[in-house]
């Protein structure tokens, strides 16, 4: 049940320890809890995190690894959505997050593009639209017709998304939260917050996407937690997914790790209904289906190593919730990517600190958590 990505050895984190009341309490130290914390102790705030577990021992260290630009939804599909002028920012916005992902991850993120493939002829129309509103939007785009044996009968056709990646997410996250505490985040591990009260006033960030805090107020439960299964199999000499690949709308993804393991996850679809849920275990007919896929892509039986589950946030608008909670003066909460988190727990981490000290963004009311009061 172990995730790959953890079982990597960890450095010590470098100890802070604050004396009396921090004037920011994050709860949660996954990618936007850590970037939280970094920027508002870069603004000149003092911060202490928590978490019920290690850092990166929620979603952010069980994810699949894709750094992707844009939101969950499709460019076009946001676009239609939020107006044009405003999918283009953010699309622009994550873009920039991306860039600066690579700039303090070091050997965790690798800068391959990604690529949206086809299964069939209706996801190939939808993806050429996509495209197209891509290139007209002027971001670096390319579109893939071909593949190699033996995979040409399988996809028909891929958006290549020239400037995403891929990440080993735990290490990354281990280094965000590293950076974090170098700049005077304290860091407490395992250790849960129940309520508010005990906090002594001070002013909270909630970041705990698909997890159920408690914390929350009339924003609890409004992102739905969603179970995620992935596997990576035994190291496979031959180098075939460098890029990381995903299809099917997002519900099978698959890429290559370092080490030559197939890190393949998805096919929530096989059991829908049973995977809106918080509990973080494995089912039988999801990982039936995921080593079934392995298998089918490389041609032969291979060995599972690893298997694990985690939980995201699924908000039905498919935009982030960042902002302040409705009734509280000094509670924020950022989470809510669908499953699109990597980039996104970075850049809205970021966005709320910054929304914490008063720096206005136009990206801000896009956001707004009491919209999910709404509908
Ligand atoms: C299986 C799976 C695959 C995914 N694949 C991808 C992918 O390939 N690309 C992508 O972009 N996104 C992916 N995602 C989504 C992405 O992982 C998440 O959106 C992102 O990691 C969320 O980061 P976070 O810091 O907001 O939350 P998390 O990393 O989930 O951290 C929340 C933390 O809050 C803590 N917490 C909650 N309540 C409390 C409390 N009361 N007291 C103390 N601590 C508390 C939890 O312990 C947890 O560690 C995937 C998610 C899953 C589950």
């Amino acid at each position: 049940m172990k995730p790959y990505w953890l079982d990597e050895p960890r450095e010590p984190l470098p100890s802070v320890t604050l004396d009396g009341h921090p004037d920011v309490v994050v709860v949660g130290a996954g990618v936007t809890g850590c970037s939280a914390a970094l920027h508002l102790a870069e603004a000149g705030l003092r911060v202490r995190v928590f978490d019920a577990r290690e850092v990166a021992g929620g979603a952010s260290g069980r994810n699949g690894g894709f750094a992707l630009r844009g939101m969950s939804a499709p460019f076009d599909v946001t676009a239609a959505s939020v107006g044009e002028q405003s999918g283009r920012a953010l699309m622009a916005w994550t873009e920039r997050a991306i860039d600066r992902i690579e700039a303090l991850a070091g050997n965790a993120f690798r800068r391959v593009g990604s690529l949206r493939v086809a299964v069939d002829a209706e996801e190939r129309d939808e993806l050429r639209a996509e495209f197209d509103a891509l290139v007209a939007g002027g971001f670096d785009t390319e579109w893939v017709d071909s593949f190699e044996a033996p995979f040409d009968t399988r996809f028909a056709g891929a958006i290549r998304h020239v400037p995403d990646g891929v990440l080993q997410p735990a290490r990354w996250v281990r280094r965000l939260a590293a950076l974090a505490a170098g700049a005077g985040v304290e860091i407490r591990e395992h250790t849960h917050v129940s309520s508010l009260d005990e906090l002594g006033g001070a002013t909270v960030v909630v970041c705990a996407d698909g997890y159920p805090s408690g914390l929350l107020g009339p924003l609890e439960g409004l992102v739905i937690p969603t179970r995620g299964q992935v596997i990576a199999t035994e190291p496979v000499p031959e180098r075939l997914f460098e890029t990381p690949h995903y299809g099917r709308h997002g519900f099978d993804y698959w890429h290559q790790a370092e080490d030559g393991r197939i890190v393949a996850g998805g096919f929530r679809d096989v059991s829908l209904d049973s995977e809106f849920t918080a509990e973080e275990r494995l089912t039988e007919p999801v990982q039936a289906a995921l080593h079934a896929f392995v298998n089918g892509l490389l041609g032969r039986e291979l060995r599972v190593d690893y298997a694990w589950a985690g939980i995201f946030g699924m908000v039905l608008d498919f935009l982030p919730v960042v902002g302040r909670v409705p009734g509280y003066d000094n509670v924020w909460t950022a989470g809510g990517y669908s499953g699109h988190g990597n980039v996104l727990g970075f850049a809205c981490g970021e966005l709320v600190a910054r929304a914490i000290v008063c720096e206005d963004d136009p990206l801000l009311p896009l956001f707004d958590p009491a919209r999910l009061l709404n509908g």
